[in-house]
């Protein structure tokens, strides 16, 4: 039924532009807000609806004005989001952002109704992870969904693509087995693997070590690392104007998952994703900078 269901976060992204940073008790005056949709497992699903993928969101909403934007972007990009349950009692999930004119973000997230999203919810959907070819996970709403998630899909021989992000301290190894691809960035990698330094590929096969099926380190501009069944391979960057790299990750693994839901193996996945990635940087935002198959034609090879 579907190719990808992604179970994730949905949050409304508020940017703000600022000359300096506040300290504490200070007030600075920024440009006018800026409300676009964001949230990773909304971004997942709107980057891989984009690319043509059969797609479903499963996430929790507001009954707000954040909700209805947020379920309006992923119509635009072509979500099926009946999944998504639109909670009346609940605010919607925000990320108040502050960038600074280094480029630099300083980001507060209020979880709102994506901190309900449960196991129940999960367990509802049974039929619809088990009609789809893979299932995306990040680690933005409660942990225990995203167990519930992986395990149904495990159970269902529906593959496992999980995107420990926001990076957290360590994965329980059921989850980290399911894994397969784990997509990582340098920071996650460097945390959940327990390699301050050393390589890509070292962090890679110390994930594999400690349970995922496969790896993919994403490493910005030059590209991704890949790791599976038949070795490490390299997957070069491509050389774009960077503009912005909010939610560069969210359109490499929508991407990635697309592909793989298509029968691609990993590296040839990858390299499709490191273009998409790359396409997004060159347009502000996360989901607007998203392109579409014919877009990613125009890029440079
Ligand atoms: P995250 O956004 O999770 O930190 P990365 O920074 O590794 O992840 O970026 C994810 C992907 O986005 C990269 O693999 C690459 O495809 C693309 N990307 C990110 N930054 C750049 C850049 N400066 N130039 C070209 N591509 C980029």
């Amino acid at each position: 039924m579907y190719d990808v269901l992604v179970v994730g976060s949905a949050n409304a992204d508020l940017t703000v532009r600022v000359e300096r940073r506040p300290g504490a008790g200070e007030t600075v005056l920024g440009t006018d807000l800026v409300e676009t949709a964001g949230g990773k497992g909304a971004n997942q699903a709107a980057a891989a609806a984009r690319l043509g993928g059969r797609t479903a969101l499963l996430a929790r909403v507001g009954g707000d004005a954040f909700g209805e934007l947020l379920l309006a972007a992923q119509r635009e990009a072509g979500t099926d989001v009946a999944p998504v349950i639109v909670d009346a009692a609940a605010r919607t999930g925000t990320a108040m952002i502050i960038v600074s004119p280094d480029g630099d973000n300083s980001i507060v997230v209020s979880p709102g109704a994506n901190a309900a999203l449960s196991p129940r919810d999960v367990a509802a959907a049974k039929d619809i992870i088990a009609a789809s070819s893979v299932v995306s996970l990040q680690l933005e709403i409660p942990m225990e969904s995203v167990r519930a998630a992986a395990a149904t899909a495990e159970d269902a021989c529906t593959r496992v693509v999980l995107n420990p992000s926001p990076a957290p301290e360590a994965l329980a190894p059921e989850l980290l087995a399911s894994a397969d691809p784990l997509v990582v960035n340098e920071h996650e990698a460097r945390q959940l693997s327990g390699l301050t330094d050393g390589k890509p590929a070292e962090w890679a096969y110390a994930l594999r070590e400690k349970g995922a099926r496969s790896v993919v380190v994403t490493l910005g501009g030059d590209g991704a690392l890949v790791l599976d069944a038949s070795g490490a391979q390299d997957v070069p960057g491509v050389r774009v104007k960077a503009v912005d790299t909010t939610g560069a990750g969210d359109a490499f693994t929508g991407a990635l998952v697309t592909r793989l839901a298509r029968g691609d193996a990993l590296p040839d996945a990858a390299r499709f994703a490191v273009r998409v990635g790359a396409a997004a940087v060159t347009r502000p935002g996360a989901q607007p900078s998203y392109p579409s198959l014919a877009e990613l034609d125009e890029l440079p090879e």
